[in-house]
């Protein structure tokens, strides 16, 4: 089986080649490594240079709205750059303003249609202005809500704005049935699979540091709640996430 982690970020710092070398190992042949600011980004850039088989995103995470986007769109120019994001809202947190956040997530559909990348949104309790500002602003963007954490209302609003669900471990927590739910329902041509590593370690290593090789175990779970056999989700969300991000896996 194959499977591409579709949300991840590196530690170019820590043992880079042997968390490389344990997702190929685990059949996990893609990654797309996420920038969450500027400097995050072109650092998720050249990981991506460097290492076959890692595409990267460059973007502004909620939490680092405050200190701008200056620099962010002549880096969504660099080669292997595949998306624009993790960009979005997180009203759990707040370490951003939220009215700062609001118009950095806008700034960002903006550069995105400019440059004509999709874009990659986090949204944390704060489905309401995620919904609106995608409305008004997310065009004929193509949009994956990762680390989907909503249940089925959510996952249907996403969907009727064409989004992508990317699941993460969290479908995999017990205390997290909703999400298994969103899953089930999610049609096959719009599934993805994630780690959001070094975060969120799925069932049976939570509380661990999270790695790309782990996406077998999200996957395992959507398969379940889908009623399907895991190959079948492994190589839905594999061939989803290549024309998603428009893997180049020749
Ligand atoms: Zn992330």
């Amino acid at each position: 089986m194959r499977w591409v982690d579709s949300h991840c970020h590196l530690d170019p710092e820590a043992d880079l080649a042997q968390v490389l070398g344990e997702a190929r190992a685990a059949g996990v042949e893609y990654l797309v490594n996420v920038g969450t600011d500027v400097a995050s980004s072109r650092g998720a850039i050249e990981v991506a240079q460097a290492n076959a088989g890692v595409w990267a995103t460059a973007g502004v995470h909620p939490h680092d709205a405050a200190g701008g986007l200056e620099g962010l769109e002549e880096l969504t120019l660099a080669d292997r750059v595949v998306a624009i994001g993790e960009c979005g809202l997180d009203y759990h947190y707040d370490h951003s303003p939220r009215e700062t956040q609001r118009e950095a997530f806008a700034a960002q559909l903006a550069i995105a249609s400019r440059v004509g990348l999709p874009v990659v949104v986090h949204a944390r309790e704060a489905w309401p202005d995620t919904f609106e500002i995608l409305r008004a602003e997310a065009g004929s963007l193509t949009v994956v809500m990762h680390c989907f954490t909503g249940g089925p209302d959510e996952a249907r609003q996403c969907l009727d704005l064409g989004a992508y669900l990317s699941f993460s471990g969290i479908v995999t927590f017990p205390n997290a049935p909703e999400v298994r739910e969103a899953a089930a329902l999610c049609p096959p041509d719009r599934l993805l699979v994630e780690t959001d590593s070094p975060y969120l370690a799925p069932v049976p290593n939570r509380g661990r540091r999270n790695q790309p090789a782990w996406v077998p175990h999200v996957g395992a779970v959507v398969a379940e709640a889908r009623g399907e056999g895991v190959w079948e989700v492994a190589e839905r969300t594999t061939d989803n996430a290549v024309a998603v991000f428009g893997l180049d896996t020749a």
